[in-house]
């Protein structure tokens, strides 16, 4: 039977140009995204590491930005098939830079166009990135009324030189004190951010910089190696030899000794740079490397529904002016494709302590080719020879050591969907 999804979402501009964009029509329950992502572009100063899609505010365009954004997140609603959403995450950008008037006018649009029960009712998970400097305790407050329940905190180190050498402006002290007013307003999850192989950082500034995080008590921490973005200001310092960037035994004895640290105060690896004690894993970014659907809006934001990707255009002029009924322009759309889904599935799966499972990924390959199916296998078997990958059960999952190397194994089993 032919599967019309693809004809309830999508639909061709009337100028027949083949950009496609979301339609409006509610789509069947199996259909309906549950999880949703609003990108705010504005920060305050450009982080010299930062390859995100920002724009230093100059507060002139907050107002028309937020208009557009309704304007958006209301044409878009009808795809969540008036389901309640389970994960609602809005990053940037900076999204505590936004005004409380801004605030106030999003929430409210939020809490009309879509279903917001479970987040009410603390089942769901509505998470918004703060900057430690900009969290104030009547942002956070707002933020709660709207039940919004988690907030993710950009700490990333905790030693000042460590951070004027990325070019972050916010104060250490800033971190605990607005870690501290998100408990005052009722916002009981909280994840930190830590960025680490700084140039000049030892592993002893490490190790402090983990004190800091662990003494705030979060139930989530993201450490992310400082990697150089092409384009950034980072890499442009590195290329004229303004510092030396860490060695790479230095980043793998790093990257171990977090995840020792963190694993000894109950934060678990779950996925290759984020941890958790039991049951405070992102719920939203389990959605993305489960490959499940979800919604976008904003500049640059990309989505995930009935099997299509996209992006919207990632420049903020362009997504102020394009208007057809709501929808913006997108960039990007891939089309539905079995081949590029399980790659991705096997590319973000094996990412996670969870891992994959195999049984339905290899099912997945045969359907595509068996010549497929046999190069995964072969790709499999080579790291789990190798103690990089191990099978638990039904699934195949990194080790600690498949961690070290987890790009290269997503990269060999993204290069085996090729074959066929
Ligand atoms: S605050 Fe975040 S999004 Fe903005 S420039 Fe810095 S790292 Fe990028």
């Amino acid at each position: 039977m032919q599967d019309h999804t693809e004809l309830r979402v999508i639909r061709q501009r009337p100028s027949g140009t083949s950009r496609p964009f979301l339609g409006s029509s509610p789509p069947l329950e199996s259909a309906a995204a549950r999880s949703l992502y609003i990108h705010i572009p504005f920060c305050s100063h450009k982080c010299h590491y930062c390859d995100f899609y920002s724009i230093v505010d100059t507060r002139d365009r907050q107002s028309r930005f937020t208009k557009r954004l309704i304007r958006e997140l209301r044409a878009i609603a009808p795809n969540a098939g008036g389901l309640p959403l389970r994960t609602l995450f809005i990053g940037g950008g900076t999204p505590s830079l936004l005004g409380l008037d801004h605030w106030e006018d999003l929430l409210e649009t939020l809490r009309e166009s879509f279903d917001l029960q479970e987040m009410r009712t603390g089942v769901g998970e509505f998470t918004v990135e703060c900057n430690p400097d900009t969290a104030t305790p009547e942002l956070l407050g707002l933020l709660r009324c709207g039940y919004v329940n988690r907030v993710s905190m950009g700490a990333q180190s905790f030693h000042a030189a460590h951070l004027r050498t990325l070019e972050r402006h916010h104060d250490p002290e800033s971190v605990p004190r607005a870690i501290e007013s998100a408990r005052a307003a009722g916002i009981g999850r909280q994840s930190l951010d830590l960025i680490y192989a700084i140039p000049g950082q030892t592993l002893a500034d490490l190790d402090r910089d983990l004190d800091s995080a662990l003494a705030l008590g979060t139930e989530h921490l993201s450490a992310y190696t400082l990697t150089y973005e092409p384009g950034t200001a980072m890499t442009a310092r590195l290329s004229r030899g303004e510092f030396v960037r860490a060695e790479e035994d230095l980043e793998a004895d790093m990257f171990e000794h977090v995840a020792r640290r963190l694993s000894s105060a109950g934060l678990i690896r779950y996925e290759v740079s984020n941890f958790a004690r039991p049951g405070g894993e992102c719920r939203h970014n389990m959605a993305y490397w489960r490959q499940d659907q979800w919604l976008a809006a904003g500049p640059s934001a990309s989505g995930h529904f009935a099997g299509h990707r996209w992006k919207n255009v990632p420049r903020l002029d362009e997504y102020l002016e394009s208007d057809d009924a709501g929808f913006v322009a997108i960039v990007e759309h891939e089309p539905p494709d079995a081949r590029r889904a399980l790659g991705e599935w096997l590319m973000t799966g094996v990412r996670l302590a969870e891992g994959l499972d195999l049984d339905a990924g290899l099912a997945r390959a045969d359907e595509i080719s068996p010549t497929i199916r046999a190069d995964v296998c072969r790709v499999i078997e080579r790291y789990a020879s190798s103690s990089h990958l191990v099978r638990i059960g039904a699934r195949i999952a990194p080790t600690e050591d498949g961690f070290l190397i987890v790009d290269r194994i997503a990269r060999d089993l993204l290069r085996a969907t090729d074959a066929g």
